[in-house]
C-alpha cells in the first residue's frame, strides 16, 4: 500500500474519507443522518456530493433515532454520523434503544488520535470510544487504514442486519480519515456486501412440531409482535391467520400486520383470549415485561406456547416453549401455511363465540369514553377525534410517544398497514418522537403524524426546526395537559415551585414551529381539533397543533403505574 504525503497533486491519489464515502455509497447508502463538526464534517459535505442524502439534525440522539427507524421500515442499516466524544455520547442513547428493539443501525463516529487517547495525555474530545459503546451495541469496529474501509463496511451492515438486527458502532479514526491512499490499490480489494434478502429456514421438524400443537388446540392464539413486522411476511401471516380462523393480538408496533379492524383482531378481547387461549403462537415478540413475561397477570400456566424467533438464544428465556420455531420469520410463516395441507388447523366456534361476546361489550365500554365529551378534552374524546381524521389517510405513518398519550392511542388510533405505527418499543422510552418523524418521512417519502405527550415533546421537540428546513410533511400533535402523567400535582411542601411532575398548561408549543416557518394552530375542542389535522395533512407543510387537554386527567406512568416503587412509609 502506497502512503505518500497529501499534496493533492496526483488525481491517483485519495484519501480515506473519500473511501468511507465512495464505500458507503456503492454499498447502496442511500441517507445519512447526522450533526456535523471535527472530524466528520467534510465526510457528509462529500456524502452530499456523490448524492447521499444528508439531514443534519440539532441533537445526536434524533439523528440516532431517525436511522434506527429507517432501518426498521427497510431492513436496511440507517446510518448516523457523530462527531467525536459528545457528539459521540448524544448517538449512543439511540444506538442502544435501536439494539434493545432490533432495529438494524450503524452509528459512525469520527475519533481522535489513538496515540494521545491511549495513553490518556488529553486530546481535543479524546474518549475511547469503541471500547465504550461495546457493551451498547451487537458490535463495535474501528477502522484505522483506508484500506480495510471496504471490509469495516461490510462487518457493519452484517453484523447490524443478521440474525436479530440490532445496533453497531463503527468508530473511524481522524488518521485514518486523512491518510492518502493509492485509488488503485484500494480498488483492487474493493467489494460490496451481499446481504440476502430472506433468513435461515427452521428445522422442518419444529414447523411440523408447531403444527401439530395447533391442530390440537382448542383455543388457539397467535400474537404478533413488531419481529414479524419487520420480517415483511405480511401476506403469508394474513393468510396463515385467514386459513385458520385463528384470533390474533398485534403489539403495539404490529397493528397494521392485518388491518385493526380485521373481524380476527382479538384486540377488545385481549385479557380474555391470553387468559384462556390453550396454545399461544408467538411471532417476532419477546415475553418480556410487555407480555409479563409470560408467566404473569393474564397468562394460562397450562397453556402451550409456540414461538417463531431468528435468535434461539431468545427461546426459553422466560417460561419453557413447547415448540421453538427458530428462523426468519419469513421462511417459517411460508413453511407453516404449505404444512396446513396436512394439519387440520382450525379455531373451534365456541373460542369465537367467547371471543364475539367480550369484544362487543368491551368495544360498547370504548365507545361510551370516546363519545363522551368534556371541556377541556380528555385523551378519549381528543384521541376519538384524531381517529376520525386519520381513518379517512391510512397511509400516513403514526408515531406516537408519552405516557397516558402514550397508551391511549395505541388503544383509540387504529392502523390499517403493515410497520405504520412507529412508537416508543421495547423499552417505552420517551424522546424519540421526531426522530422517528425525520427518518420515516425522509425513508418512505409519505405524510407523517406524530401524537406526543407535552413531557415527551421537551425531548425532541428542537428538530421541528430540522423537519422546517428539509421541508418535511410532518404534521406535530403536542397533547399537552400540563404535565409528567398529569399537570395538577401538588408540591408536597406547600411552596411554590412547581412539583416534580408539574410543566406548563398555558404553554404555546403552536409558537415553536412558527419560529422556523411551520404552520401552527392552538386547539381546545374536538372539532377545532379535526380541522387543525386535516388543514396540515391537506397542505403538506410542517404543522404543530397544540391539543389542550385537561391537567387533571392523566393517570400516574399510564397503564404501567404499577411498576412505581410502593412506597409506604413516612419522614
Ligand atoms: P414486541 O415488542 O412487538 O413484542 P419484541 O421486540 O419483543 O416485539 O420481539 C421481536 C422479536 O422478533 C425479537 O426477539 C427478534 O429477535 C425477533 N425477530 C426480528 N426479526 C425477525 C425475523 N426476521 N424473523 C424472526 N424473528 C425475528
Ligand atoms: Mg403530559
Amino acid at each position: 500500500m502506497a502512503i505518500t504525503q497529501n499534496t493533492g497533486q496526483e488525481s491517483n491519489l485519495t484519501d480515506g474519507m473519500h473511501v468511507v464515502v465512495d464505500a458507503l455509497k456503492r454499498n447502496g447508502i442511500d441517507t445519512i443522518y447526522g450533526i456535523v463538526g471535527i472530524p466528520v464534517t467534510d465526510l457528509a459535505r462529500h456524502a452530499q456530493e456523490v448524492g447521499i442524502r444528508y439531514i443534519g439534525f440539532r441533537h445526536e440522539q434524533q439523528a440516532g433515532n431517525a436511522a434506527a427507524i429507517s432501518g426498521y421500515l427497510t431492513k436496511k442499516p440507517g446510518i448516523c454520523l457523530t462527531v467525536s466524544a459528545p457528539g459521540f455520547l448524544n448517538g449512543l442513547l439511540a444506538l442502544c434503544n435501536a439494539t434493545v428493539n432490533g432495529f438494524p443501525m450503524i452509528q459512525i463516529s469520527g475519533s481522535s488520535n489513538r496515540n494521545i487517547i491511549d495513553l490518556q495525555q488529553g486530546d481535543y474530545e479524546g474518549l475511547d470510544q469503541m471500547n465504550i459503546a461495546k457493551p451498547f451495541c451487537k458490535a463495535a469496529y474501528r477502522i484505522n487504514r483506508p484500506e480495510d474501509v471496504a471490509v469495516g463496511i461490510a462487518r457493519a451492515i452484517r453484523a447490524a442486519v443478521s440474525g436479530r438486527p440490532g445496533g453497531v458502532y463503527l468508530d473511524l479514526t481522524t488518521a485514518m480519515l486523512e491518510t492518502i491512499v493509492d485509488k488503485g490499490e484500494i480498488e483492487k480489494n474493493f467489494f460490496v456486501t451481499k446481504v440476502p434478502a430472506a433468513g435461515a429456514a427452521p428445522s422442518p421438524e419444529s414447523v411440523e412440531e408447531a403444527l401439530t400443537l395447533l391442530a390440537g388446540a382448542k383455543r388457539p392464539l397467535m400474537i404478533l409482535g413488531k419481529g414479524a413486522a419487520y420480517a415483511q411476511a405480511d401476506g403469508d401471516i394474513r393468510a396463515f391467520i385467514e386459513k385458520t380462523g385463528i384470533p390474533f393480538l398485534p403489539m403495539s408496533m404490529a397493528k397494521g400486520i392485518l388491518p385493526d379492524d380485521h373481524p380476527q383482531s382479538a384486540a377488545a378481547a385481549r385479557s380474555l383470549v391470553m387468559e384462556n387461549a390453550d396454545v399461544v403462537m408467538l411471532v417476532g415478540a419477546r415475553l418480556n415485561w410487555m407480555l409479563n413475561h409470560g408467566r404473569g397477570k393474564h397468562w394460562n400456566p397450562a397453556g402451550k406456547l409456540i414461538q417463531l424467533e431468528i435468535d434461539p438464544v431468545e427461546i426459553d428465556s422466560n417460561r419453557k416453549i413447547d415448540a421453538p420455531v427458530v428462523g426468519d420469520i419469513c421462511s417459517s410463516m411460508k413453511m407453516l401455511l404449505a404444512g396446513l395441507a396436512k394439519h387440520a388447523v382450525k379455531a373451534a366456534p365456541d373460542w369465537w363465540t367467547m371471543i364475539e361476546a367480550d369484544k362487543k361489550k368491551n368495544d360498547a365500554k370504548m365507545a361510551e369514553k370516546l363519545n363522551k365529551l368534556t371541556s377541556p378534552m380528555n385523551y378519549f374524546n381528543a384521541l376519538n377525534a384524531v381517529n376520525e381524521v386519520l381513518k379517512n389517510h391510512q397511509d400516513i405513518y403514526l408515531v406516537n410517544e408519552g405516557a397516558n398519550t402514550l397508551d391511549d392511542a395505541r388503544n383509540v388510533i387504529e392502523i390499517f398497514k403493515p410497520r405504520h405505527r412507529l412508537d416508543c418499543g421495547t423499552w417505552g422510552v420517551m424522546g424519540v418522537g421526531l426522530g422517528f418523524a425525520v427518518g420515516a418521512a425522509q425513508t418512505t417519502g409519505r405524510q407523517v403524524v406524530t401524537i406526543q405527550g407535552d413531557s415527551a415533546f421537551g425531548f425532541d421537540g428542537m428538530e421541528a426546526e430540522t423537519i422546517c428546513r428539509y421541508k418535511l410533511p410532518v404534521t406535530i400533535m403536542v397533547f399537552n395537559n400540563g404535565g409528567i402523567y398529569k399537570g395538577d400535582s401538588p408540591n408536597l411542601s406547600g411552596g411554590s415551585d412547581p412539583s416534580p411532575t408539574t410543566l406548563d398548561p398555558n404553554a404555546h408549543y403552536d409558537k415553536i414551529i412558527e419560529a422556523f416557518g411551520g404552520d401552527s394552530y392552538f386547539v381546545r375542542t374536538p372539532d377545532e381539533l379535526k380541522k387543525a389535522l386535516e388543514a396540515g395533512l391537506s397542505s403538506k407543510r410542517p404543522t404543530l397543533i397544540n391539543v389542550v387537554i385537561d391537567p387533571s386527567v392523566g393517570t400516574e406512568s399510564g397503564h404501567i403505574g404499577n411498576l412505581n416503587p410502593k412506597v409506604t412509609g413516612t419522614h
